[in-house]
């Protein structure tokens, strides 16, 4: 049973900034990000409290570093959805926030995730993109602990390219003399060899974990156990496999694991173990505290393995009748399991995406909140955003023309309200058809908006002055030529003009521009309307 998950350090970028933040809290994130893939002793407990006290100083970053932690524990303990809602989340703060050391970590983290839902490539993706972040001067241990899951990834998938990358993150803890990971990269390696099917390097790798074990007198815990007592019986050396697995009956090694299955995985491996060498007392006993242990912890996909178990264990015993009832059940439970895994995946992916759609509805909003509802022109807000953007963040002649209905009062009170509509709705069409905006090669920064009543506003973007002019003129013959006669009953339609352009300005501000454009529209009304006026 390999430990192909868990947390792993990050950068520790020098603590500017943490003068009133106790520098110790600080440190214990980075120390609990290291360690959060091993089964210390309190390792929950110590990331609530770090939890509690960093959001209390409400620092951000550190927050979400602190609940990525309890996010990796939670999927640990068996809980894989919360645990992948809570890192998409962080992960999608980090790319928003430009966080590249918490992006690299979530993505550390949401390798997991994926791995457990059983989706390879999207974990392969994550594990990739874990690597890629790695600051140069990124701690030694976050730099074996994103490696080596990137390793884990290709090994699962069967890609022989995980030896290489295995070969090399335990140099890396080698030299860092880090003995718990180079522990956890060797049994993840046998693990990997098992898992397609050759033994033989498995039982190399379990050998030499072994060995690393007894060397720094480190009891090895029941999931290591557990790989080492698999390669041996693949290999039918069945009195070494139980000789190996024996340490892990101990009650305290049993249940010393953070991680949900371990146990049970284990008790079962050791029940075939003992099937196979014909012990089958023993072989029952530890079948049974598997399966009590399945039911107490709701471990579902191992209570299915268990039933075949159960079935070999009958029919080695005699019992066919009892063998053939057993095996119907682990075929019928099969095929429960194997939908409900399904679905439970799928529940997943889903909560971690329904997010993501809540952000685009939050877009959405945001959206709409910049536009006119009555006729679909940007509004008065997204002026005041976008404007001082287009002045100052780029090169180039910005001209802006603000309109205004002539008379328009008139077609309200000679028509009805609904006529006006129809007539402001049809202005904002052909504002948005006029040459300067429906060119194919204008500048896309160039809009229409509507700033209230019959008054909008035309921004026109890397256009010269005179271009600009150009452009007004057509606008306003355009409306005025428009067959008009239908809505208004004869009532003409058309707009004063009032242009202003920042060639020859040096830094003008929004109020400014607008000012002299709104000066010239006063005066384009004052010399009698239905006309385009550019100079004060
Ligand atoms: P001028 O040529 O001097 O601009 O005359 P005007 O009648 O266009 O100007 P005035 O400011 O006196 O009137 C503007 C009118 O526009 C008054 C208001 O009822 C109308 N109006 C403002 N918003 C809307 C709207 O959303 N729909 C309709 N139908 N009318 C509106
Ligand atoms: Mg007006
Ligand atoms: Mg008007």
């Amino acid at each position: 049973m390999a430990e192909r998950t868990g947390g792993g350090g990050f950068a520790v970028p020098a603590p500017v900034a943490t003068i009133a933040m106790p520098v110790a809290l600080w440190v214990e994130i980075a120390e609990l990000e290291d360690r959060s893939r091993f089964d210390d002793d309190g390792l929950e407990q110590r990331a609530e409290r770090v939890l509690a006290a960093v959001r209390e100083v409400g620092r951000t970053e550190l927050e979400r570093r602190a609940r990525l932690i309890q996010a990796d524990l939670v999927r640990r303990r068996g809980n894989v959805a919360e645990a992948g809602r809570a890192a998409e989340e962080i992960h999608r703060w980090a790319a928003d926030h430009g966080s590249r050391c918490l992006l690299a970590r979530s993505h550390f983290v949401l390798t997991a995730v994926f791995q457990e839902l059983g989706d390879l490539s999207l974990a392969l993706e994550h594990a990739v993109r874990a690597v890629e972040l790695l600051d140069e001067d990124v701690r030694p241990q976050a730099r074996i602990d994103h490696h080596a899951r990137l390793a884990d990834c290709l090994g699962l998938n069967g890609d022989l390219a995980a030896r290489d990358r295995y070969d090399h993150v335990l140099q890396l803890a080698e030299e860092i003399g880090d003995v718990d990971r180079q522990l956890l990269v060797l049994n993840n390696r046998a693990y990997c060899e098992s898992l397609s099917g050759r033994f033989e390097e498995a039982l190399v790798w379990s050998t030499k974990l072994q060995d690393l074990a007894a060397r720094h007198g480190v009891p090895l815990r029941v999931g290591r156990l557990d790989t080492v007592g698999r390669a041996l019986l693949e290999l039918d050396r069945l009195e070494d496999a139980e000789a190996a697995m024996l340490p892990g009956l101990h009650p305290e090694v049993l249940d010393a694991s953070l991680d949900g299955d371990a146990g049970a995985d284990f008790l079962l491996t050791l029940a075939e173990i003992r099937r196979r060498r014909g012990h089958l007392q023993q072989a029952q006993e530890s079948l049974d505290e598997c399966v009590r242990r399945c039911e107490r912890y709701g471990l579902t996909a191992i209570r299915v393995r268990a039933r075949r178990e159960e079935a070999e264990l009958h029919a080695a015993d005699g019992r066919f009748r009892a063998a053939y009832e057993q095996h119907k059940l682990y075929c019928a439970e099969l095929m429960d399991l194997q939908s409900t895994e399904r679905d439970a995946r799928a529940r997943a992916l889903q909560a971690m995406y329904e997010t993501a759609e809540a952000r685009q509805q939050s877009r959405r909003y945001r959206e709409l909140s910049l536009r006119d509802p009555l006729t679909g022109l940007y509004n008065r807000r997204y002026v005041d955003e976008e404007l001082p953007r287009l002045l100052t963040g780029r090169p180039g002649t910005i001209a802006v023309a603000l309109l205004d209905l002539d008379h328009f009062k008139r077609i309200n009170d000679t028509c009805s309200h609904e006529s006006g509509d129809q007539v402001l709705r049809t202005v904002a069409d052909l504002l948005q058809r006029t040459g300067a905006l429906e060119d194919p090669g204008r500048d896309p920064s160039s809009f229409v908006a509507r700033l209230g009543g019959e008054e909008f506003l035309l921004v026109l973007a890397g256009v010269d002055a005179a271009t600009a002019e150009i452009h007004a003129e057509d606008v306003r013959r355009a409306i005025a030529a428009h067959p008009w006669a239908e809505v208004t009953a004869g009532l003409p339609v058309t707009v004063s003009i009032g242009l202003a352009s920042s060639e020859g300005l040096t830094d003008p501000s929004p109020a400014d521009l607008l000012g002299r454009a709104d000066a010239r529209l006063y005066a384009a009304k004052r010399q009698g309307r239905n006309r385009v006026v550019t100079a004060a």
